[in-house]
């Protein structure tokens, strides 16, 4: 503990102090896990109904597929609410994280993703295969640029279009179906808000995702999730976040609950990122990097561009 930053000490003292963290999960390929109890009648913890109003018969994953989950999924997501999510923002979080799910090698449904050109015909791509990354551009056209020193390619990849504050009800409802029972009580707006498919709707005013990237070779078959909850007693840091961890990216994700975030009102936040694993070969491949992202936009975003940075071995 001693080696490392003071920014790392200095935030684990800080989330010590204001936060009693769950057991996290530890998602890997083989292991299976169900939340909450099959019991019947089943209840939906999104929608408030029970059998046989709703039915429960399709796999309800706790987090998206794309992400690499096939192990861990819940018994409180009816069908209706499964389907409204999978058709919805399900794949606005999709197609906002689908870059960094690409350059972290996550295997969803249909392998890692590629991510081609927008314009149609022959274009830029960057495919993952058994061989490795795959990049193709035209000489016409050229799209990577490859800095032989430091053993990098540079490129801006474009991004699916997506509605910023669906992606964030994307995250958000993952940490919704984490969350133990007792506490679905003080979530009830926003269990309303993640169904609601009108993404003008006012909610809360601050909603960050700290994002962390972690640079260097990381493993593409381990998630991480934790769930964080203030401490009794405790009333100037928000109520509940969830961090999720994949690839080389940490996400932090607030989780509102209106009645319980009322001591914060008017007070801006002031929360330091929570401590992310180290890179494994820091003096290579450089720090964590931390940015923290508003994605409350209303409007669809289209042709988004992201820098991304990948390095290379070899002569
Ligand atoms: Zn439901």
């Amino acid at each position: 503990m001693t080696n490392l930053p003071a920014a790392t000490l200095a935030a684990a003292d800080f989330y010590d102090k204001h936060y009693v963290g769950a057991e996290p999960i530890f998602l890997q390929p083989g292991m299976k896990l169900m939340l909450g109890n099959s019991e019947r009648p089943r209840h939906c913890r999104f929608c408030g109904n029970n059998e046989p109003a709703v039915s429960f018969r399709d796999e309800a994953h706790a987090l998206p597929a794309a992400f690499g989950n096939t192990g861990l999924f819940s018994n409180y997501e009816c069908d209706t609410c499964n389907h409204l999510f999978g058709e919805g923002i399900e794949n606005d979080l999709g197609n906002w994280s689908k870059p960094m799910r690409t350059l972290s090698r996550i295997k969803g449904r249909n392998g890692v993703p590629t991510i081609k050109s927008p314009t149609t015909g022959k274009g830029w791509r960057v495919e993952y295969t058994n061989e490795g990354f795959q990049l193709k551009q035209y000489e016409d056209d050229p799209f990577f640029e490859i800095d032989e020193e430091a053993k990098q390619i540079s490129s801006e990849l474009h991004r699916d279009p997506y509605i910023p504050v669906a992606a964030l009800k994307g995250l958000v409802k993952i940490g919704l179906t984490l969350i133990p029972e007792v506490e679905t009580q003080h979530f009830c707006e926003t269990f309303n808000w993640v169904r609601d498919t009108d993404h003008t709707r006012d909610f809360v005013a601050e909603l960050p995702v700290i994002r962390t990237f972690i640079p260097g070779p990381m493993r593409n078959d381990l998630i991480v999730l934790m769930l964080m909850r203030r401490r009794a007693g405790v009333d100037t840091v928000p109520y509940a976040f969830f961090t999720f961890a994949y690839g080389n990216e940490v996400l932090q994700v607030f989780l509102p609950s209106p009645s319980q975030d009322k001591c914060i009102h008017g007070n801006p936040l002031t929360l330091m990122p929570f401590p992310a694993p180290g890179a494994l070969y820091p003096a290579r491949h450089g720090q964590p990097r931390v940015k923290v992202e508003t994605l409350t936009g209303r409007e669809p975003v289209r042709g988004e561009k992201v820098r991304v940075v990948l390095g290379f071995e070899g002569s």
